[in-house]
């Protein structure tokens, strides 16, 4: 079976696990887990900021980073089809009583005039006030997409005095396909998160960073959520191994989610313009072809491909590193077989 639903579904290889199984650990509750405490700075160091938080998921990340910027009442804005609106089970509202705002943009791309026109100054005791602009790069749900207005938000929002959120899973797999390094989209965010169990293949993991001042608030939120642990360290070395050696490789990928788009493109006409698969996530929309996602996810199945969907029609299709080239094209021509 080729599983293409997701890039974390990814194993950890035998050299990432001896390095688990060799790390020095401590109680990181403590802070005296020396590989914890590595990874932190690293990331931190590797992102422009201060301090980084290890964290068990990248919802975790998010709902701690987008909480130091907004107070409880307060309001932040994004996409509509962000990871933190649409995929956290509303937990900046349920936990933070954070509400949110949002702007619709085709591959869920920063649009500025939408931005400014949702941007919501303090009025007094009528109405929320904007607290933070929160923004995924790449976009999920957008196709994997870059956001190449990134830059002028961050301008933007410094005019206004508003702080940017990061979600930045994917920020490694941005910053290879666009060649702008990691830190210079992170260090324009007050507080940005990364995963380390997407595309660089830990099994567990985000990285929250900050000012020293943010991260130490964060660490006090993370604990009374329940969600310090002890000897991380053994997590934490995996997250180590993944930055040192699978960063550069996620341009493999990104070669492999062009071919499989193109190969849609052939099948189904108008389903996906390759030239916008920018890194390692396909969606191909399917309303044209007659079948519906859940007709195509089941027939790929007994064909020996596992693949996604985000809504009625959009097939999401994820390369990662445990999907060769060979996987990739042989699950296109099952889909292509599929849909044409
Ligand atoms: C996967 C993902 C996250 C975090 O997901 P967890 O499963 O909680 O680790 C956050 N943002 C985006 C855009 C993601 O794709």
């Amino acid at each position: 079976m080729i599983d293409l639903r997701s890039d974390t579904v990814t194993r950890p290889s035998a050299e990432m696990l001896a390095a688990m199984t060799s790390a020095p650990v401590g109680d990181d509750v403590y802070g005296e887990d020396p590989t914890v405490n590595a990874l932190e700075e690293q990331v931190a160091g590797m992102l422009g900021h201060e301090a980084g938080l290890f964290t068990v998921t990248g919802s975790l990340a998010n709902m701690l980073g987008v909480q130091a910027l907004v107070p409880r009442g307060g309001e932040v804005l994004c996409e509509a089809s962000a990871h933190i609106v649409r995929a956290e089970l509303g937990s900046h509202a349920a936990v933070n009583g954070v509400t949110t705002r949002t702007w619709s943009a085709p591959a869920g791309q920063i649009d500025l005039d939408q931005i400014r026109a949702l941007i919501a100054a303090d009025l007094g005791p009528y109405f929320v006030r904007t607290s933070a602009v929160s923004v995924e790069n790449t976009h999920n749900f957008g196709g994997g997409a870059i956001q190449h207005g990134y830059d002028a938000l961050a301008d933007e929002l410094d005019a206004h005095d508003l702080p940017l959120h990061l979600d930045g899973a994917r920020l490694w797999n941005a910053s290879v396909a666009s060649g702008v390094p990691v830190a210079a989209y992170a260090s324009r965010a007050a507080a940005a998160s990364v995963c380390l169990s997407k595309g660089l293949g830990a099994p567990v993991g985000s990285v929250l960073v900050g000012s020293t001042e943010l991260i130490r608030e964060a660490r006090v939120w993370r604990k009374r959520l329940g969600g310090g642990w002890r000897q991380a360290g053994v997590l934490a070395a995996a997250g180590l191994y993944a930055v040192a050696h699978n960063v550069e490789r996620l341009a493999e990928d990104h070669a492999n989610a062009r071919a499989i788009a193109d190969v849609l493109a052939d099948a189904a006409p108008g389903s996906v313009k390759p030239d916008q698969v920018e890194t390692n996530i396909v969606v191909a929309d399917l309303a044209a072809t007659g079948r519906t996602v859940a007709e195509v996810v089941a027939a790929a199945k007994e064909a020996g491909a596992l693949v996604g969907g985000v809504g009625a029609t959009q097939l999401r299709v994820v390369t990662h590193l445990d999907a060769s080239a060979e996987d990739c094209r042989a699950a296109a021509e099952v889909l292509a077989r599929i849909v044409s």
